[in-house]
C-alpha cells in the first residue's frame, strides 16, 4: 500500500478547495443560506465553476444527455476502466454550502494534486458533477445518477414538476440545453464496465462524528428503507366514561402497543449488532371526529424503517405483520399495515472499505466506520455492481439547512484520505 506519493503536502489543494467553496457560496447565496436548484441557475453556476477549473487543469470535459458533468485526467492506458469520484452540485432551497459540493470539490482538488505533482495516473481519473440529487426540486430520487445509467423511469420526466417554476423535469432539461428524449429512451450515459470504482466524499448529515469527536467517517453501507405510508387501525368509538375496559376497541392503545413492539424489535436488533433505525413520523386520530371524551375508533400512522441490510428489513416486515395480527385479535381491532415501498441499500465494496480503513490508520487520520443513514448517488453506483465507497466529513448542525458547518481542517483530513485512496487504487494495477 503506497502512501508516500501524493498525500505528502496538500496545502495548495486545501487553498484551492477553500476558494471554490467561497465562490460557490458567494454565487448561490439566498435569503438564509445557499440555493442551487436542480436544473436551475445555482446548480448551473456550480457546474460552470468546475468546468472552468477543469480548463485550467487541462482536463477532458464531457457533459451527458442529462447534464451530468465529467472532468477527466487522462491516464497512461486509456483502455482501462476509470476511477470515478464526485457527488451532486444542487442543494435544497436555503440549504448549506457543503452537502454535495464537498465531494466534487474534493475530487477536483485530487486532480489538481496530480497535475501539480506533474504525474500521470495509469487509469483515467474522472470527477463527476451529478445533477439533481436533492428531492426538494423534483420528487424522484437520484435523478442525475439514475439517468446516467439509463435507469430513470420516463414518467419522472413528465410527472415531476419543480414547485417554484411549475415546469416539468423534461422541460427544465431542455431549457438547460440537455436531451431528455435520450434519457426517456433509457440510453445509458455511463457504461458500467468502464467504471473501475466510484468514491464519494460527503458531509455527514447526522451528529455521530461530532458526538464521537472524529473528523472522518468511513461508510460501511448506505441504508435502504421500507416505507409504510398508510398504516391504519380500525376500532370502535365509544364513551370515555361509560365503556368498560374489556369491551373497548381502542385504536390508539392498539397503535401504542404496536409501536412498543416495534421498539422492542429494534432493541433486539441493536443487541445482535444488526443495523436498523425506525421512525414513526406520523401518528394521529381523525381530527374531525376525535375529542377528549371519546375512545379513539380509528388511527393512522407511518413507518420509516432503514437498514444497510435489505434482509433485515424484509424479515422485520414479516414479524411486524405477525404482531399486527396478534394485536388485532387481542384488542378486537383491525390493523392493516398497508403496502410499503422498498429502496434497496447501497452496497459498499468490502475491499475499498478495508483500503480506506487501513489508509486512515497509516496516515494517522482519526476515523470511524459507520452506516450512512441518508441516501447518496453512491447507492446507485453500488447497486449497478460498481465497487463503491464513501468518506464522511464531520459537520455540525446536520445538513439541508443554512447552518451546515464543516471545518476546513476536517475537510483536509477527508481529502487526504481520498487522495491517498485514489493513488493507491491506481497503483494497484
Ligand atoms: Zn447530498
Amino acid at each position: 500500500m503506497s502512501t508516500s506519493g501524493l498525500d505528502a503536502d496538500l496545502t495548495a489543494e486545501i487553498d484551492l478547495a477553500a476558494t471554490l467553496f467561497d465562490s460557490l457560496r458567494d454565487r448561490s447565496r439566498s435569503r438564509l443560506g445557499v440555493t442551487r436548484a436542480s436544473y436551475g441557475e445555482g446548480e448551473q453556476m456550480a457546474h460552470d465553476l468546475m468546468s472552468q477549473l477543469g480548463e485550467t487543469l487541462d482536463l477532458e470535459r464531457r457533459i451527458d444527455a442529462a447534464g451530468n458533468l465529467y472532468l477527466t485526467l487522462p491516464g497512461r492506458d486509456r483502455s482501462l476502466p476509470v476511477i470515478m469520484t464526485g457527488s451532486h452540485l444542487d442543494s435544497v432551497p436555503e440549504g448549506g454550502n457543503y452537502d454535495g459540493a464537498a465531494g466534487v470539490v474534493a475530487g477536483m482538488a485530487t486532480l489538481a494534486r496530480w497535475r501539480r505533482a506533474g504525474r500521470q495516473p495509469h487509469r483515467d481519473i474522472t470527477v463527476m458533477g451529478v445533477r439533481a440529487e436533492e428531492l426538494s426540486w423534483f420528487p424522484a430520487p437520484y435523478i442525475g445518477s439514475r439517468a446516467a445509467f439509463g435507469l430513470l423511469e420516463p414518467e419522472a420526466l413528465d410527472a415531476c414538476r419543480r414547485p417554484d417554476t411549475g415546469k416539468t423535469l423534461a422541460e427544465h432539461m431542455v431549457l438547460a440545453g440537455f436531451a431528455p428524449d435520450r434519457i426517456r429512451a433509457g440510453e445509458a450515459q455511463i457504461a458500467v464496465d468502464r467504471v473501475h470504482c466510484f468514491l464519494e466524499l460527503h458531509i455527514e448529515q447526522g451528529p455521530v462524528l461530532v458526538q464521537r469527536a472524529l473528523p472522518v467517517g468511513i461508510v460501511t453501507g448506505i441504508r435502504g428503507n421500507l416505507r409504510y405510508r398508510h398504516c391504519h387501525i380500525a376500532g370502535r368509538y365509544g364513551h370515555a366514561g361509560a365503556e368498560p375496559r374489556e369491551s373497548r376497541q381502542d385504536a390508539l392503545l392498539a397503535g401504542v402497543d404496536f409501536i412498543h413492539r416495534l421498539e422492542s424489535l429494534w432493541l433486539e436488533h441493536e443487541r445482535d449488532g444488526k443495523d436498523l433505525v425506525c421512525t414513526v413520523g406520523q401518528f394521529h386520530t381523525d381530527t374531525a371526529v376525535h375529542t377528549m371524551t371519546k375512545i379513539p375508533g380509528e388511527l393512522w400512522f407511518t413507518m420509516d424503517l432503514r437498514s444497510e441490510d435489505n434482509d433485515v428489513l424484509l424479515a422485520i416486515d414479516r414479524r411486524l405483520r405477525i404482531h399486527a395480527d396478534e394485536i388485532s385479535q387481542q384488542r378486537r381491532v383491525r390493523m392493516d399495515l398497508g403496502d410499503y415501498t422498498n429502496a434497496l441499500p447501497g452496497p459498499i465494496d468490502p475491499a475499498h472499505l478495508q483500503r480506506l480503513t487501513q489508509l486512515a490508520k497509516t496516515l494517522g487520520i482519526p476515523a470511524m466506520t459507520m452506516a450512512s443513514g441518508a441516501g447518496h448517488d453512491a447507492a446507485v453506483f453500488g447497486n449497478r455492481g460498481i465497487p463503491t465507497a464513501m468518506i464522511f466529513i464531520r459537520n455540525e448542525h446536520g445538513s439541508h439547512n443554512p447552518d451546515e458547518a464543516m471545518e476546513m481542517a476536517d475537510f483536509a483530513q477527508g481529502l487526504k484520505l481520498l487522495v491517498a485512496a485514489v493513488e493507491d487504487i491506481d497503483a494497484a494495477l
